[in-house]
């Protein structure tokens, strides 16, 4: 039989390789930036039309290029930044591959003028889908144009799979903004269908940031810097109370490229820890700066995920130094999101007419009626739950058994739960509680009063009980009456399959984990079917996030993260009930001054301190 395999034609490889590199006509724009970047251009200006679909061109007046180089580029792996493969861990330049624009040009029509500094004339390229059309001379100022029309215009499936042209715009504009972000000390113009967009004079990182993002940006702005031997850390966080729904102005760049980092995030996060509100992002710019054989940047085709050598280092060290900024401008302190939205008069009502008030009154109030809770809950724990007061009791049932058991001594160390536990305990049970702001509950105490953070109270109860379930005795389960099916990732299944042994000491039972599919026919007693699923996620999220030093074990990370995902929210009603089974059962804590994350549980104000304020 004769031989069939054959080297496919280089104009069809390339068509290949161009569906890895360009995706959408942001990749041509990303690709013709990096390239302008790497000639060393002081100036580069965008020209797009119709978000990419017509027209992405890109003029820098960088280095150039000479008559053979300016055809040569348009091979594939032709590139003039490496040479060996060694080069690769010293890389200082955007590209390295080779292939933008030999991918590019199979895919749609490029024009190319370019011209070095000491040459008379440059040189005037059209290339259509890999196929040369013509070379000329041509008068021409220092620098390159690329000018890439018609994208996918051979390739119809992909041409009619670009979404809208709002997205592709979108994806445009980021694409530009690292880029920018990247190089403040380039001039960068971006025009979209003949208007001008931005114009980026040449700046300093602040100026670049509040050029691009303008508003109130330069307000927000916290500067960061730090120095080691492994790491050069430089940029700006913004402001806790600036911060937004969306991530769209979170930036990390390595070595002035731009990455994307879940690790990375999470120490930033780690560092506002207490200073957010639930769901809220900050925006933040962070500059790294390590020596570029610690890094391998080959791992993603479009590299925008980095490896680093020592991940867990720059995770330290990166939390401390945003935190040591919040800290240092003083930003932690001055929060306060609880501020009444009321006392921000709007100045215009000090002109506004009095008018007299309207008192309503609600003839069938009954203060002893059971209060329903009001408003929507801001967490996945807890929904069902509080329509069943039953259920929240049974948390503590263990719990309260057990305060004889606990080791009184532990509580002498700490001076303050130490009295507050005899108040409590003994004497003032019988106390009433409040709850304020569905966050705190206020209790007095023997010495005065003393104010508890709910949800911190109850992570810390949840917390303490998984720990004892998993390494004193097994917590019972309830059993479903049909077995819950989830589904999760190969990756997800083979880290259950290490979490099973002690995810069964707090009360799960697993019929089957297999391909990917969990079947479980038991649960912990106060968790709800529905929780179930978001507990497992949340926990397999927290663990391979897998934040240093602030675990010791399997099973106190797992005990962390349950307790984080189940406890009660801030914003969440309490009855009376509730409210003093969590003050019980926080001071039958070993530990009832912290949460599990290490924030204060409550505060004390003693009489003497209230009889100072009232003095004056
Ligand atoms: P890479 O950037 O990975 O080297 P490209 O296909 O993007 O691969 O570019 C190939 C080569 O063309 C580059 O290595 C560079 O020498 C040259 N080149 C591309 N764009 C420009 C430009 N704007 N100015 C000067 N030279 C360029
Ligand atoms: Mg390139």
């Amino acid at each position: 039989m004769s031989s069939i395999i054959q080297l496919l034609p280089d104009h069809v490889a390339n068509q290949i390789a161009a569906g890895e590199v360009v995706q959408r006509p942001a990749s041509v724009v990303k690709e013709l930036l990096e390239n302008a970047v790497d000639a060393k251009a002081t100036n580069i200006k965008l020209i797009v039309k119709d978000a990419g679909r017509s027209l992405v061109q890109v003029i820098d007046n960088g280095q150039g290029m000479n008559v053979t180089d300016s055809r040569m580029c348009f091979e594939r792996h032709a590139t003039s930044k490496i040479r060996h493969a060694e080069d690769l861990f010293s890389l200082y330049t955007k590209g390295f591959r080779g292939e933008a624009l030999a991918s590019i040009a199979a895919i749609a029509h490029v024009e190319l003028k370019t011209k070095q500094e000491n040459d008379e004339l440059g040189t005037h390229i059209i290339i259509e889908g890999s196929k040369f059309i013509s070379q000329d001379p041509a008068v021409l100022p220092k620098g390159t144009s690329f000018a890439v029309k018609n994208l996918f215009f051979n390739i119809p499936a992909r041409r009619n799979f670009l979404k809208s042209e709002t997205v592709e715009h979108r994806h445009i504009i980021d694409e530009f903004q690292r880029v920018a972000l990247a190089h403040p000390a380039i001039h960068f113009t971006f025009i979209h269908n003949g208007s001008e967009l931005f114009n980026l004079p040449s700046s300093n990182l602040r100026q670049r940031i509040v050029n691009l993002f303008a508003g109130k940006t330069n307000e927000k702005l916290v500067p960061i810097s730090e120095e080691t031997e492994i790491v050069k850390v430089q940029g700006f966080i913004a402001k806790p109370e600036f911060s937004k729904k969306s991530r769209t102005e979170q930036f990390f760049f390595v070595n002035d490229r731009f990455i994307k980092s879940g690790y990375l995030h999470h120490a930033v996060m780690a560092a506002y820890e207490g200073l957010l509100k639930d769901g809220m992002q900050p925006a933040y710019f962070i500059y790294l700066e390590v020596p570029p054989n610690t890094i391998d940047i080959n791992i993603h085709p479009t590299k925008t995920e980095i490896k680093f050598d020592d991940e867990h280092s720059l995770y330290a060290i990166l939390r401390s130094t945003v935190k040591h900024s919040l800290g240092q401008f003083n930003v932690a302190p001055v929060l306060d999101f609880e501020r009444d939205p009321n006392l921000d008069t709007p100045y215009h009502y000090q002109e506004k007419e009095a008018s007299v008030p309207l008192i309503q009154i609600d003839a069938n109030f009954n203060p002893f009626a059971d209060d329903k809770p009001s408003k929507s809950y801001s967490g996945s724990s807890y929904r069902e739950k509080r329509a069943d007061a039953p259920a929240w009791e049974s948390l503590y049932v263990g719990l309260k058994n057990d305060v004889q058991e606990i080791d009184v001594h532990s509580f002498e160390q700490v001076a303050v739960s130490s009295s507050l536990f005899n108040d409590v305990d003994l004497e003032e049970s019988q106390n009433r509680t409040y709850q304020i702001h569905k966050k705190y509950i206020v209790s007095s105490i023997k010495s005065g009063m003393m104010v508890i953070d709910q949800q911190r109270a109850h992570q810390r109860i949840l917390y303490e009980q998984y720990l004892k379930n998993m390494t004193v005795h097994q917590a019972s389960s309830q059993q479903l009456l049909f077995p819950l099916e989830l589904f999760f990732s190969v990756h997800e299944i083979q880290l259950l399959n290490e979490l099973k042994p002690s995810l069964v000491t707090t009360g799960f039972v697993f019929d089957s984990i297999e391909n990917d599919k969990v079947i479980i026919s038991g649960i912990p007693v106060h968790v709800t079917e529905s929780e179930v699923s978001i507990v497992l996620e949340e926990l397999m999220n927290d663990l391979q996030s897998d934040t240093p030093e602030n675990s010791f074990s399997l099973n106190d990370s797992i005990a962390k993260s349950m307790a984080k995902s189940l406890a009660v929210r801030t914003g969440t009603y309490l009855t009376e009930k509730e409210q003093e089974n969590i003050v019980n059962s926080l001071f039958a804590c070993k530990e009832p001054d912290v949460s599990p994350f290490h924030k204060p549980t409550f505060i004390t104000i003693s009489v003497d301190d209230l009889d100072k304020k009232f003095a004056i």
